[in-house]
């Protein structure tokens, strides 16, 4: 996992491996951007880097040495990953326990150990003080690496204590890379998977995966009919997408806020159209004709309304409030305009 893996942040990288050449390393990063551009990836080639021998001319790990094996394979001693054990759920306390039982043993290699600490915004008020004590005293030999999606969730106290990192979205070609080899998906889908997706490679890739592109087909269709989408089915037709999608209620509340997100690109196309009458800079670019339907149908103003809503109910849905009440809302305000 040396650093060539990593798509894109070169100025990051580059910095990473400077500090790494000079040996002038903190004790604590923070790692910081949009979800799923390639933080975790690039702590782990920094962790790796770290922890090789030879990496002080190059800044980057060789990948052949045995420590180097030991870190692809996931098993290096030196090097330890905390995270929550189900996404969405707290960096609790105990995780930080762990770290502090774990953080004064000595290195069994060389001369230091690397804990990586991923999704550190969800960690609760107790954690978040447990994991400041150790920040303000840590032993020589311990580097952490922090990693996070919001940033702004974390209490100052412990941003002082860390270098900030921050990473940007990737460049649409580097997302549309990644999509075609890791998901296989073809030119025309990564095309809008890439748009939706903002810079984030693992947010196209979630997009990739088969319900949420069949959702979104289903939508599209229905956009598409002679009378438009049917707003008195919408709500129905969304929760019986998220069912058929996941098997936990975090996963179908995910898969819904996702859905809801597509249906405001869609309507944020329209509104665009409305406005420019071109299906440049849309989403949906692969579907200029619903895209043109819909628009036509409601005035750019609100198409856009519609889009907001859209996005409001994804955030009331993410915060756990009640699916069929937030979906029959949104139906009843999409059918008013
Ligand atoms: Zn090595």
């Amino acid at each position: 996992m040396s650093f060539s893996r990593v798509a894109g942040h070169e100025t990051v990288i580059e910095n990473l491996r400077r500090l790494i050449r000079s040996d002038r390393l903190a004790h604590a990063y923070l790692f910081a951007g949009p979800d799923g551009v390639g933080k975790f990836l690039t702590a782990v080639a920094f962790a790796q880097a770290i922890l090789c021998p030879s990496s002080a001319k190059t800044g980057d790990a060789c990948g052949k040495c045995p420590g180097c094996v030991r870190v692809d394979s996931g098993n290096h001693s030196d090097l330890t990953v905390f995270q929550p054990e189900v996404e969405g759920r707290q960096f609790v306390a105990d995780l930080v326990e762990q770290l502090q039982s774990q953080i004064p043993l000595k290195p069994r290699s060389g001369n230091r150990r690397v804990f990586i600490l991923r999704d550190v915004h969800e960690m609760n008020a107790t954690a978040a003080n447990r994991l400041l004590k150790t920040l303000e005293e840590p032993p020589s030999h311990a580097l952490l690496i922090l990693v996070t999606s919001s940033v702004h969730a974390l209490p100052e106290t412990i941003l002082s204590r860390c270098r900030l990192v921050r990473f940007g979205a990737l460049p649409a070609e580097r997302v549309i890379q990644a999509l075609s080899e890791k998901a296989g998906a073809r030119s025309e889908d990564a095309a809008w998977l890439s748009r939706f997706a903002a810079g984030s490679v693992g947010q196209a890739l979630r997009l990739a995966e088969g319900p949420l592109r069949n959702a979104r087909a289903e939508m599209l269709k229905s956009a598409a009919s002679a009378h438009g989408m049917s707003h008195i089915a919408l709500s129905d037709a969304l929760s019986g997408l998220a069912d058929a999608a996941g098997k936990s209620a975090f996963e179908r509340r995910a898969f819904m806020c996702q859905l809801l997100a597509l249906l405001a690109g869609l309507y944020r196309d329209a509104a665009l159209m409305g406005m420019n009458g071109s299906i440049e800079g849309c989403l949906n670019q692969d579907v200029p004709d619903i895209v043109r339907g819909v628009s036509a149908r409601s005035s750019p103003e609100v198409n856009a309304n519609h889009a907001e809503r859209c996005l409001d109910a994804a955030r009331c849905i993410a915060q756990n409030a009640n699916v069929t009440m937030i979906l029959d809302g949104l139906a009843q305000d999409l059918a008013g305009g």
